[in-house]
């Protein structure tokens, strides 16, 4: 990284602050009013501005007044750059680019030619300069809602992101004069949206955030313990997103059309191609809120005008690989964090794309019914998905806005970083004369140091009780359903998830004990009084445990080494 001395810093007392989030495909920005965060719109009364810069006659256009401009002026304009910045020429997938101004090799690096002038030929811009341009337009239309000139910015980044892209992406930011605060997470930005709320309780919980964009789809495994996030896996997909679900519409609309006119392809001609993919993408959005879209294009192809519908299950099943390759995508990091779907509490589908209501119905399927699924089609108070990370980079800027710049710089490094947690749950089984039972304390994955407590029924009767402390893990139980008559397979062309699919093999989540850490005899306990167990777990791995009688005197206190 680069020296602080290069980097652009504000005063605290004269910052103005906000949440932005800069993807490939659309950017939003949030600020805080009054301790909740609000996502801005812009002159167009757009919240989510395409990432998008078209030039015509020297004059620039943004948001979605410059993706119109696909049709027409394809050849000066910027698309899908965000991804660009930091990398090597030869390693970028310049694919989304191909109907817009073409990324092209400028010293190792990525630039574009554009006739941004109205006078002269194309000139060549690099992308940091191109990424620059596009945040001034952002941070323009941010500072004349507020009122106020906008100073700087928590920003947002995909969980992949290299040590050379955060730079890029604050060089970028810093040439749009905009001192970046931070750099938080993508899926962090996420559970800090949904944790702000009033009504949150912050308990321990394991979370599944699914970033689903226009270009990619990012998922994470949070585990969430006492306020800190661990990241435990993350998966990175660009097969699967956005794009591919308009693309399974433009092909659906093409085929409808060549079958009324003679085979005239809109695919191969590049505007009725650009007019294709900007329709195919609204419908795509009507369907998220309705069960038909309506469909309509003038002079698609040769003149002629086209017009049809398109209905909720023709286009589910019509994307179904699509659709399909996103549950693959989140069944597989579940698993790659080491943990069964029964362990998740919480699934935040968070990106344009989460809007889809199959992919939530989806999600429903896969996870048990204890998973809170957060998305607008399951909840009806989700956060809506296209706005999670711009609000949970705003929330993040008002926290940290008053700290100096040293300070902040101390914080750039990345908010969450896998610091040392404990793989085993840490719990206790009570001995009494109601039989053993072994109650969670400190659960898995949770980063050290660490210290809960937990109350626990003693005897009914009152006596002795002896408090073993142990370590725990889960395992799932798998239980066989009667067997049952076969049934035939005829429902290939259903969805994967089809309602019938019952008699699957009931799974749960069942605690086994592990190792004894430690044993405590409490004794003479009165008759229905609890026991309150510590355990206090150091940065070492060493373990402190105390239990004692609530409302009672003394108690039992032990160490174990790490
Ligand atoms: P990326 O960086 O992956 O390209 P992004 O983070 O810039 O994407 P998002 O706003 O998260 O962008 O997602 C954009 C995608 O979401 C687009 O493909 C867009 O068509 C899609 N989208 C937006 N709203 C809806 C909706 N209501 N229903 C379905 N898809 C939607
Ligand atoms: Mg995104």
């Amino acid at each position: 990284m680069a020296a602080n001395g290069e980097r652009k810093t504000v005063a605290p007392d004269q910052r103005c602050a906000i949440g932005l989030t800069f993807g490939n495909s659309y950017s939003s920005v949030a600020c805080t009013i009054d301790d909740s965060a609000v996502v801005i719109a812009n002159e167009d009364g757009d919240r989510q501005i395409p990432s998008v810069l078209s030039y015509v006659d020297g004059e620039e256009y943004t948001g979605n007044q410059a993706k119109a401009f696909l049709v027409r002026n394809a050849e000066n304009t910027l698309v899908s750059f965000r991804d660009f910045l930091g990398k090597e020429f030869k390693s970028i997938d310049p694919t989304h680019c191909h109907a817009a101004a073409h990324p092209q090799e400028a010293s190792g690096s990525v630039a574009f030619s554009v006739k941004d002038k109205a006078e002269g030929d194309a000139n060549t811009i690099s992308v940091s300069e191109v990424a620059t341009r596009y945040i001034r337009r952002l941070v323009q239309s941010a500072s004349d809602y507020i009122g106020k000139q906008v100073t700087s910015a928590v920003l947002t980044i995909p969980t992949n992101f290299t040590d050379k892209q955060c730079e890029a992406l604050i060089q970028a930011a810093n040439n749009a004069d905009l001192e970046v605060l931070q750099l938080i997470k993508e899926p962090i930005a996420d559970v800090l949206a949904y944790d702000a709320r009033p009504e949150a309780t912050i308990e321990d919980k394991n979370i599944v955030v699914a970033d689903l964009g226009g270009t990619r789809s990012d998922v994470a495994v949070v585990a969430s313990r006492g306020g800190l996030y661990t990241i435990l896996a993350t998966a990175h997909d660009y097969e699967f997103a956005g794009v591919h679900l308009d693309k399974v519409l433009m092909d659906h609309f093409a085929k409808e059309f060549m079958k009324k006119n003679k085979d005239v392809d809109p695919r191969e001609n590049a505007r009725s191609l650009a007019k294709l993919k900007a329709e195919s993408e609204s419908a795509k959005k009507a369907l998220s809120i309705g069960t038909n879209a309506s469909f309509s294009v003038e002079s698609l192809a040769e003149g002629i005008d086209f017009q049809s519908t398109i209905n909720r299950l023709r286009y589910e099943t019509v994307a179904r690989n699509v659709l399909g390759g996103i549950n693959r995508l989140i069944e597989g990091v579940v698993k790659s964090a080491g943990l069964d779907v029964l362990d998740i509490d919480e699934v935040i589908l968070s990106g344009g794309t989460s809007h889809t209501p199959k992919i939530a119905s989806n999600m429903r399927n896969i996870f048990p019914e204890s998973t809170k699924i957060q998305s607008p089609s399951t909840n009806p108070s989700a956060i809506n998905p296209s706005e999670l990370q711009a609000r949970g980079a705003a929330l993040q800027a008002s926290l940290i806005q008053e700290y100096d710049s040293e300070d902040v710089d101390q914080s750039t490094h990345p908010a969450v970083t896998t610091v040392a947690h404990i793989t085993n749950a840490i719990g206790v089984v009570s001995v009494g004369h109601d039989g053993e039972g072994f109650s969670p304390i400190i659960a898995p994955e949770t980063a050290v140091p660490a210290r809960r407590t937990i109350h626990i029924n003693g005897p009914k009767e009152g006596g002795d009780v002896l408090i073993k402390v142990i370590e725990g893990n889960t395992h799932i139980k798998v239980t066989k359903p009667e067997p049952k008559a076969a049934k035939d397979e005829k429902d290939e062309d259903d969805s994967d998830f089809s309602e019938e699919e019952e008699e699957e093999d009931k799974r749960e989540k069942i605690w086994k004990s592990g190792e004894t850490l430690a044993e405590a005899a409490v004794r003479g306990l009165k008759k229905g009084s609890k026991v309150e167990v510590t355990v206090n777990v150091a940065a070492d791995l060493g373990v402190t445990i105390t239990a004692r009688e609530v409302g009672g005197k003394g108690g039992v206190r032990g160490n174990i080494a790490a």
